[in-house]
Order: C-alpha cells, then sequence, then structure tokens
C-alpha cells in the first residue's frame, strides 16, 4: 500500500536478513534462534518484519504481551510464538485457544494455565521462568519449578532466565545457578527441549552463555549493544520525512512556541518537517538533534511540535520544499545514528526505536 504520508519508516529487510545470517552463524547450528519482536518489532513493524525472520531460520517470535502474540498470530496462524512476560490468569483462554507459547512465573499461575488447558482437552506449551536475580518474574524455588514441571495440563518445553548484565561476576553467578536449578530438575526427570538465558549482549558477550537457544532484539536490528566480541550486524531501519515548507526570517524573529529559537540573522530559512513527538520523536532533541538534507546537517530549533518540528536550513541554502530530510539512519552520510539520537536523548537505542509510534508508515523494501 501506498505511504499516504512523508513521514516514513523504511526498513530495509535484506539487512535484516543478514543480520539474522550472522547472529545464526556466530551461534552455530546447536542454537536455535528467537528473535524478540516485541513492541511492534522494535517499531519496524512486528508483522511485517514476521516473514523475513521466518526465512532466516527464526525457530520462534518473541513478545512481551499477550496483544502482541495475538496480532501475530492472526497474521501466523501455525508459527511458534512465545510470551516472554506474564499473562494475567483472566486471559488464560486465550493463550490456550491461539497455541501461544506462555511463560510461567510461578506454581500458581502455572497451575491456573494447566486447569484452562485440560477444561478444553489441550495442553499448553510453556517455559518455566528461573528468577536467578533480576527479580523482575519468575522464581527460584526448585520445589516450586518442579510442581509446575509436573502439572498435567503443560508441556514444559523449555526453561529460561534473563541476565541483568550488572557485572561479569553477577552474570556467571546468574548463570550458573540456572544450570544448577536444570541439573536439579533433570536429576528429577525433567527434561527442556530448550535452555535459554542470553539476549543480545549476553550472546556476543559469552558465547559460554548460549545454550541451545539464545533470544536477541537490539542485535537483529542491528544495533551493537555488546561490550566484547565481534559481530557485524548493520542497522536496518531509517526515518526519513520532507520538508513542507520554508520561512524566511529577520534577525530575532522567533520560531514556534513560546518562540524558543529566535533567528540569528536576516534572511534566516527555516523548513518545517512533518514529524513531532507524536511520532516517537524525543522532545527533549530540542537544540541538540539534527536531520540531515543532502548530506548537511541541520539543526532542530524551537520546541518540537506533537506532529511537526523546525529545522534551520542556514547550513544548506539550497534545500527546497519537498527535500528528503533523514531523522535517523545508519550514521553514515551525517546522518544521525539510533546511537547518537539515544546519546543526545538521554536514554538507550532500544527506546529510541521503541518510541517511533504506530502513526509513520513503514515502508518495506525487499
Ligand atoms: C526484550 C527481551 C530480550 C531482547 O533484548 P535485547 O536487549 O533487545 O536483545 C530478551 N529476553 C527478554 C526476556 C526480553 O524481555
Amino acid at each position: 500500500m501506498e505511504a499516504l504520508r512523508d513521514t516514513i519508516v523504511k526498513v530495509d529487510l535484506k539487512e535484516l536478513g543478514r543480520n539474522m545470517d550472522l547472529i545464526a552463524e556466530l551461534c552455530g547450528p546447536n542454537v536455535a534462534i528467537m528473535p524478540v519482536i516485541k513492541a511492534n518489532g522494535y517499531g519496524l513493524g512486528a508483522v511485517g518484519i514476521a516473514p523475513t525472520l521466518i526465512e532466516h531460520g527464526a525457530a520462534y517470535l518473541g513478545v512481551a504481551t499477550l496483544t502482541e502474540a495475538l496480532e501475530l498470530r492472526k497474521a501466523y496462524p501455525e508459527y511458534p510464538i512465545f510470551i516472554l512476560g506474564y499473562t494475567p490468569d483472566r486471559f488464560n483462554e486465550y493463550v490456550v485457544e491461539a497455541g501461544i507459547t506462555q511463560t510461567v512465573v510461578n506454581f500458581d499461575q502455572a497451575k491456573a494455565l494447566s486447569d484452562c488447558a485440560l477444561s478444553k482437552g489441550k495442553k499448553l506449551t510453556v517455559h518455566l521462568k528461573v528468577d536467578t536475580g533480576f527479580h523482575r518474574l519468575g522464581t527460584s524455588d526448585r520445589e516450586e519449578l518442579l510442581k509446575m514441571a509436573q502439572l498435567p495440563g503443560l508441556l514444559v518445553e523449555g526453561i529460561f532466565s534473563h541476565l541483568a548484565l550488572a557485572s561479569e561476576e553477577e552474570d556467571i553467578a546468574q548463570f550458573e545457578m540456572l544450570e544448577a536449578i536444570i541439573e536439579y530438575l533433570e536429576a528429577k526427570g525433567c527434561s527442556f527441549r530448550y535452555k535459554h538465558i542470553a539476549d543480545s549482549i549476553a550472546l556476543v558477550n559469552y558465547p559460554g552463555f548460549r545454550m541451545n537457544m539464545v533470544r536477541p532484539g537490539a542485535l537483529v536490528y542491528g544495533l551493537k549493544g555488546y561490550r566484547r566480541g565481534f559481530i557485524d550486524v548493520r542497522p536496518c531501519m531509517s526515518v526519513e520525512t520532507r520538508i513542507s515548507q520554508i520561512h524566511t526570517l529577520s534577525e530575532g524573529e522567533g520560531v514556534g512556541y513560546d518562540f524558543l529559537w529566535k533567528a540569528p540573522k536576516d534572511g534566516t530559512r527555516v523548513g518545517a518537517v512533518p514529524i513531532g513527538y507524536a511520532d516517537g520523536y524525543p522532545r527533549n532533541m530540542r537544540d541538540k538533534g539534527y536531520v540531515t538534507i543532502r548530506g548537511t546537517k541541520c539543526p532542530v530549533v524551537g520546541v518540537i511540535c506533537m506532529d511537526q518540528m523546525m529545522i534551520d536550513l542556514n547550513g544548506c541554502p539550497e534545500a527546497q520544499v519537498g527535500d528528503t530530510a533523514i531523522v535517523y539512519g545508519d550514521g553514515s552520510g551525517n546522518t544521525m545514528s539510533i546511537e547518537e539520537a539515544s546519546k543526545l536523548a538521554g536514554t538507550n537505542k532500544n527506546e529510541i526505536i521503541a518510541r517511533i509510534l504506530a502513526r509513520p508508515p513503514r515502508v518495506y523494501i525487499k
């Protein structure tokens, strides 16, 4: 479908596939990959990118919430989908009916899911979540985990945990705790097809933590966050807009709400672009951000509005209405990388792309 807007999120599916291939190569044939496509595929559009991930060997599609899982289930009636987060008991029927693999965090939740599955004459596939110190979801109680694993309505396919990435020492302690618990449960007769703890950073930093499944999010999208090791993934997303109108101002004329920016000299050209904080552009980028027009960095000036913002075009006298303005690029050609944006906005890379809200159309390049 035609993107009916000048502001778009452009996703290069070839680069996305290449990133998946590089992760698979790094991990080897005995490690299954569950790309994490929560938060609408980190802003890239979960349903739009799923076919590429599946084509490039995703064993599972990982999401955070039931809503995300059901959206994917509608588009992919058969593919394994995994909810990494907690689903409240009152929605168990949806999980069971849609055949979605659910994280189970304690006995009460597991029992409710098991009962729900049995009432429908089914078994629900689940993974046990072990709390190895993050203290977000899961339990570290071995007897509780064992009771969860023995529930008749559940098919316990996997067991996993999540690292706090506090320090190497702490990471190792968490990993060893998970291993010890798995060993205990296996000695009691449990068996797990999938064991996993590594997100993007951990799978690069700690080859020994890959077990037989990894859960990369950021890395799939070409956002490098690891501290050690190396993998040549590349960004596969850019955000682009176009200049809607240009004004020529006299020295001292204000721009935008509260006139917080004023033209420094006569003949100052200011361009409006149709992207604002309702598209996920950080409002605190005022006086810090820039867009790239004809290869030139042009500063964002004045207050960032809900749907638009203004650009100082003094550095780019040839700029015209309709010119493309690159908001986020891969960092080359004077474009702002997601990494640079995250530093300027005082957040992390994942938040910058997750913030890109539903409004800008996603355009997929094959
Ligand atoms: C989001 C998430 C991931 C992926 O994290 P990245 O840092 O983007 O690789 C992996 N596991 C869990 C449980 C998550 O919530």
